[in-house]
């Protein structure tokens, strides 16, 4: 079928979006379906409140997972990853994928078809959730993470491997490197490209979204031509390539940012994870390296006291997937009882990359307002001990708060 509407245009990792793009959707399995139509109402209603009809979204939708493999015998068919090709912007609801056996990732199939090298997630905390901070609303971070390099490429040898043996008499005839025969080794490899290209993604972002810092997360105190070279490389791009907008601690002092500068400084990985449980307040957009990143993601998520309501992003120089953090939680499946939020804040930073930030804020200010009146579903309405909406209920509730607000 036809679909009416014009693709997304990403080059080098500037969105141009037309005024009716076309966007893939994926339901997904247990949950997916429910929660990826609750954001997609959402989305659809906030973007009528926020340009009338002079914008609108076209959805296409195409199958993965269990959908797919029902009606053509594949989790994810030719056609999938075509249409993923072509229109390279897909809101994602979750995929199983398990444990030990079986398939391989779908999320990480789509992430290498379309080299999503940046992981990025936004935690910002809601009223009514249950954080172990005392002061949990100054929590307002969004990290991106390096998705491709770093100890994650999973190059490395079990101790007793011939490939550890080889590795091991090279650095000690070679490079005077000795160590114990029983030491397994993995490589850890950081790039300059992949650097600079996350460090331009993050600068961008937060300069097109009105925040007010970005720190680079690094511990290259200890691996200097790593982790200290990732400091460095995205220290190059921000003064090299954004010098007008931006301004470094260093150059600063301690006199205020001034106004319309995006403050850039960096701290070290340890020192990373006290400051946002002490000092939530002082960061915003944290860049880091993937290891540093997967570990700083979840501790942030777990500031705010809930991951079921953290939404997601993984974006590359030529498009990106926008999901929830959690899965597909089957026990919920079809009972009308899951949270879209995730979902919904993944949505929300698609309409961010779009440039359609208007509707996001109109978004956010309807979860705000349903936390404040206490329409929630059960995840959260067990712990305001109040009765709960059902995930298509509480997707109403938003839609009206959208189109009175
Ligand atoms: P999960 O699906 O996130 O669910 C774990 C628990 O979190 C649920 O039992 C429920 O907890 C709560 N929960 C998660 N999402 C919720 C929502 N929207 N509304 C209400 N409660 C929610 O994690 P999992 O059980 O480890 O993973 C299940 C499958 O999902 C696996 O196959 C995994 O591979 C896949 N997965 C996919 C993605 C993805 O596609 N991006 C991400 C993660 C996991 P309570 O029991 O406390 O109510």
């Amino acid at each position: 079928m036809d679909i009416d509407g014009e693709k997304i245009v990403v080059d080098g990792g500037v969105w141009r979006t037309p005024n009716r793009p076309i966007i893939l959707y994926i339901e997904g399995d247990g949950i997916g379906p429910e929660v990826t139509r609750a954001a997609m109402r959402v989305v659809d209603s906030a973007v009528e409140r926020a340009y009338g009809s002079s914008r609108k979204i076209s959805w296409k939708k195409v199958l993965a997972g269990w959908e797919a493999e029902k009606e053509k015998g594949t989790r994810f068919p030719k056609e999938t990853e075509e249409a993923i090709m072509q229109y390279k912007v897909v809101l994602k609801g979750p995929l199983e994928t398990p444990v030990g056996e079986g398939w391989r990732s779908l999320n990480v199939h789509i992430r290498m078809i379309l080299d999503l090298y940046a992981n990025i997630r936004p935690v910002k905390y809601m009223r009514g959730l249950q954080s172990p901070l005392r002061n949990p609303e100054k929590v307002d971070l969004i990290i991106f993470r390096e998705n491709t390099d770093d100890i994650y490429r999973g190059i490395e040898w079990k101790h007793d491997s011939q490939e550890a043996e080889t590795l091991r008499t090279f650095l000690r005839e070679n490079l005077g490197v000795e160590l114990e025969d029983d030491t397994g080794i993995g490589i850890k490899p950081m790039g300059k490209h992949k650097t600079q290209r996350i460090t331009r993604l993050a600068l961008r972002y937060a300069l097109n979204n009105g925040r007010r810092s970005v720190t680079i997360m690094h511990k290259g105190n200890i691996m200097k031509y790593t982790e200290g070279a990732f400091r460095e490389w995205a220290y190059e791009v921000a003064k090299n390539e954004f010098a007008d907008r931006i301004i470094t601690e260093e150059t600063l002092q301690r006199n205020p940012v001034p106004i319309g500068k995006l403050l850039v400084n960096d701290r070290i990985a340890d020192n990373m994870f006290q400051q946002i449980i002490t000092r939530p307040e002082s960061y915003d957009v944290i860049l880091a390296p993937n290891l540093n990143g997967d570990y700083i993601s979840d501790a942030a998520g777990a500031l705010i006291g809930d991951i079921g309501v953290l939404g997601g992003a993984n974006i590359g120089d030529l498009g990106g997937m926008f999901e929830a953090v959690h899965g597909t939680a089957p026990k919920y499946a079809g009972k009308n009882l899951a949270n879209p939020t995730g979902m919904i804040r993944g949505a929300q930073l698609m309409l961010e990359f779009m440039g359609w930030n208007e509707a996001s804020r109109l978004i956010d200010r309807a979860i705000d307002r349903s936390i404040a009146d206490k329409k929630v579903t059960q995840d959260l309405a067990r712990y305001m001990g109040v009765e709960y909406l059902g995930t298509k209920e509480y997707s109403d509730v938003l839609t009206q708060y959208i189109a009175s607000s």
